[in-house]
């Protein structure tokens, strides 16, 4: 398909360029767990290399094509699903870290995210947590054992935004393998590989799926790491184009031996979302922007953490690295006086949930939900007040969630 054409076309025409059956315009839902062949040749030829079809676990036609989606999105060589943004980032640590090897990453990144490196360091991968958004930080953590760096694009839910651009030039100086995990930004704010990651991870339970109706995640190659150098990578896997190897690693080994393999029903459900991706994102910024405003201005609010405003600390970064736009996930501290839980059970627009990237506004109370297991001395050392609230700002008339919010502070 022509790539002159802009985002969301590509995306919308996507499968049928790849000649679906009987003109659908959709690729098919692909059940089946296993995909015989008409001549052995064939089948060993699959087995040693060649494209194709063989057991589910390493992907069906349904999973290939929403790929191919992510990868034009990226602007990437190759991608990999899998069930969900967490088997993405499993698989990507897993198989190309190895006990002794050294991983830098930011303080500010999702729990989950920071509990498995907790595992991964359980298992003997030095891992050191800097403030990403300061490259200084960045380059005072390298070591001769450095492998890897890894950072989110906004932090959630305190909105830093790392310091994206200038890691990825110092990790091309150092030619250390560079991860970006691109979930609140998604390619429609911002691409991996216009900042240098040599990987880029998306969630696509979030904003690229987008209406909370499936799990899934992806892992793109960008095409600009040599992983010739790489001596993680197996010999198997050491064949063709060497900027391929890191992702055929994690494919190998993420998905055919550790199992996190993205259903075709999530797939195809995922695929349909993504198609309206730009027209939701640029809804859920807006409406982000006019919301964090008017909470700014109001004296029951103590703080509001969003990109977008410029008494932000990366307000000017942010603004320069996703063409002006700054996100739907923003931070609300409200002033003693008001009760926390009060407040939130008379909003009546806004959902009471911990998902982000949906098409409806979600609100959670941080320190009560998704703070709670680390405990209120951890809370503190991290300037989490009890009455801090994550906002995740979904596609509704703009009016009706400021007016919301508004309401239920009198
Ligand atoms: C939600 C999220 C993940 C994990 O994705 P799931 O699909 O829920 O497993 C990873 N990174 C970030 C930044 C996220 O917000």
């Amino acid at each position: 398909m022509a790539d002159k054409n802009g985002f969301t076309t590509t995306i919308l025409h996507s499968d049928r360029r790849s000649q679906v059956e009987h003109g659908a315009v959709h690729k098919p839902i692909h059940p089946s767990s296993q995909y015989a062949f008409s001549s052995s040749r064939e089948l060993a030829a699959v087995f040693q290399g060649k494209s194709g079809f063989t057991y589910a676990r390493q992907g069906t036609p349904t999973t290939a094509a929403l790929e191919a989606k992510i990868t034009r999105m990226e602007g990437g060589q190759a991608s990999v699903s899998f069930a969900t943004g967490m088997a993405a980032l499993t698989a990507t640590f897993f198989t190309l870290l190895r006990a002794g090897d050294h991983l830098i990453t930011s303080q500010y990144i999702f729990g989950n995210t920071n509990s498995l490196l907790g595992t991964l360091a359980g298992l003997g991968v030095e891992v050191t947590l800097v403030d990403a958004t300061d490259i200084d930080a960045v380059r005072r953590a390298w070591r001769p054992e450095t492998r890897m760096v890894f950072t989110e694009t906004i932090a959630n839910p305190g909105t830093q935004v790392a310091d994206i651009a200038a890691i990825g030039q110092w990790c091309k100086e150092k030619n250390l393998v560079y991860v970006v995990d691109n979930t609140l930004t998604t390619p429609w704010l911002c691409r991996g590989i216009d900042v240098g990651a040599s990987l880029v991870v998306n969630s696509l339970s979030k904003h690229i799926g987008g209406h909370a109706n499936a799990l899934g995640g992806t892992v793109t190659s960008t095409g600009l790491y040599d992983w010739s150098g790489y001596d993680t990578i197996a010999e198997p896997y050491r064949k063709g184009d060497p900027a391929g190897w890191g992702l055929l690693q994690i494919k190998k080994k993420g998905l055919r031996d550790m199992g996190g393999t993205l259903s075709a029903d999530a797939a195809h459900r995922i695929a349909i979302g993504a198609e309206t991706l730009a027209l939701r994102m640029d809804k859920c910024c807006a409406n982000a922007l006019a919301l964090a405003q008017a909470l700014q201005a109001h004296p029951k609010v103590a703080r509001v953490h969003y990109p977008g405003l410029p008494g932000h600390p990366q307000h000017e970064r942010a603004g320069q690295l996703f063409g002006g736009r700054y996100g739907a996930l923003m931070g609300v501290e409200l002033v003693d006086e008001l009760d926390v839980f009060e407040f939130l059970d008379r909003l009546r627009v806004f959902a009471l949930a911990t998902h982000l990237g949906d098409t409806r506004s979600l609100v959670l109370p941080v320190a009560h939900t998704i703070y709670y297991e680390m405990g209120a001395e951890r809370r503190a050392l991290m300037g989490i007040s009890d009455n801090q609230l994550r906002l995740s700002i979904g596609i509704e008339d703009t009016q009706d969630i400021i007016d919301d919010m508004l309401l239920a502070m009198e």
